[in-house]
C-alpha cells in the first residue's frame, strides 16, 4: 500500500468527519458527505483507521502537519532522534508524544535540507593569543 495514497485518504476522512466542516466538506449533503467517508475508509488499512477512529472517538484530528520539527496538534517538538522522512509525503509516522499521524509539507522537508548554494563567510582566522602558547608552569 502506498503512504501517500493513504494519507491522503486520512485528510479527506479528517476533513469529512471534522465537527465543524469546512471548505470543501461544506458543499456536501449529508449523504454525500456519508459516501465520502465510507470511500475514503477503503483507502485506509484497518490498523491505521483504528487509530485513526480513537482520535476521531476523542473529537480530534488524527493527522497533523509538522512544521519547524514541531507537531501541529500537540505543539510538542518531536525529539532529534525522530526520524525525518525521505521524501516529504512519503511515510505514515506518528508523533511521539500525543500520537497523531504525522505529515511533512514541501517546505518542511526543504528547511530540514542544508541550504544549497549558502554563500559561506568566510571569517579571518583569529590567533588567540596566550592560548597554547604560554603553559603556566607547574
Ligand atoms: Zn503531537
Amino acid at each position: 500500500m502506498e503512504s501517500p495514497r493513504i494519507l491522503h485518504a486520512l485528510r479527506r476522512l479528517n476533513d469529512l468527519q471534522a465537527k465543524r466542516p469546512r471548505g470543501w466538506v461544506k458543499g456536501l449533503t449529508e449523504n454525500e458527505r456519508m459516501l465520502a467517508i465510507e470511500h475514503a475508509r477503503m483507502g485506509i488499512p484497518s490498523s491505521i483507521l483504528a487509530h485513526h477512529e480513537l482520535f476521531v472517538s476523542r473529537g480530534k484530528r488524527s493527522l497533523a502537519e509538522v512544521r519547524h520539527g514541531v507537531c501541529t496538534a500537540c505543539l510538542m517538538k518531536l525529539p532529534a532522534a525522530h526520524p525525518l522522512p525521505a521524501s516529504p509525503i512519503g511515510r505514515i509516522d506518528v508523533c511521539d508524544h500525543c500520537g497523531v499521524f504525522l505529515f511533512w509539507t514541501e517546505a518542511e522537508a526543504v528547511e530540514t535540507k542544508p541550504p544549497t548554494g549558502a554563500v559561506k563567510a568566510k571569517r579571518p582566522k583569529v590567533t588567540s593569543q596566550g592560548k597554547g602558547k604560554n603553559h603556566p608552569s607547574p
